[in-house]
């Protein structure tokens, strides 16, 4: 009987032979012909949670003033804690990179989607949950972290009740055609605590409580709403960044 490795061998070895011989050549390097522009120097925070020079600040700990409804929102030695109504940014956003810091309340009340709800949507829309998600049993597609009623988290990275957690997010907004059908879905990726959930998630739609998610036609950029759902929910240290990719170009 052959051995696994001697099948391996067999499956494999035109391959790796092939690969042998182009490495023992003599290569010539692939140039691609595209004239790119440099990519501009961003110098980062000391941290991967401090802004980098580029981004956008929404809350630094003073005031919710880049915000509207801002004042229905309580500030206390340096964090902004959710009441009365849901807060969306002043200035609109598409494509956009997002570090945000949140505390679900220390003080345990209610349950299931009662219990440390908020959320954060993106172009108003399409939420990246905010829950109490330790020892509070509720729908996993809903959970925090979820891509609301549509995917779980691939993980639960949450920190207990209390403590400040991370959401670091990369966003791609949806295109949609002249008909109003979406020509390009959404995307997004989540990483929460520092641990991946999300990975280049397409989204089938806006995330809906008492509906099916479904595409309507939007503007290419929109306000970041802050939900309030009822519960005392700490922010700290806000920031985005738009990005775009670069242009090359080809010379004639
Ligand atoms: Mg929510």
């Amino acid at each position: 009987m052959l051995s696994q490795r001697a099948i391996l061998w067999a499956v494999t070895g035109g391959a790796v032979a092939f690969s042998m011989n182009a490495y023992a050549g003599r290569q010539v390097e692939f140039k691609s012909g595209i004239v790119w522009p440099e990519p501009k120097m961003v110098t980062p925070g000391k941290t991967n949670a401090e802004p980098p020079a580029d981004a956008t600040v929404l809350f630094d700990g003073k005031d919710l003033s880049k915000w509207n409804n801002g004042d229905n929102w309580e500030i206390k030695d340096g964090v902004a804690t959710s009441k009365k109504s849901g807060i969306s940014t002043k200035e609109a956003f598409g494509d956009c990179q997002l570090h945000i810091e949140f505390a679900t309340p220390e003080k345990i009340e209610g349950k299931g989607q009662g219990r440390g709800n908020s959320g954060v949507y993106l172009m108003g829309r399409y939420e990246v949950q905010i829950l109490d998600s330790i020892d509070n049993p509720t729908y996993f597609d809903g959970q925090c972290a979820s891509i609301y009623k549509q995917t779980p988290p691939m993980v639960n990275a949450c920190r207990k009740p209390g403590e400040w957690q991370t959401y670091d997010i990369i966003f791609n907004a949806p295109k949609f055609g002249e008909d109003g059908k979406v020509t390009k879905p959404a995307y997004v990726t989540v990483i929460h605590n520092g641990v991946v959930v999300h990975n280049h998630f397409e989204l089938i739609g806006g995330t809906f409580y008492d509906r099916a998610p479904v595409y309507q036609k939007h503007a290419e950029k929109l306000p970041l709403n802050l939900q309030f759902h009822g519960n005392p929910v700490k922010f700290r240290n806000i920031w985005i960044r738009s990005f775009e990719p670069l242009v090359g170009k080809k010379p004639e």
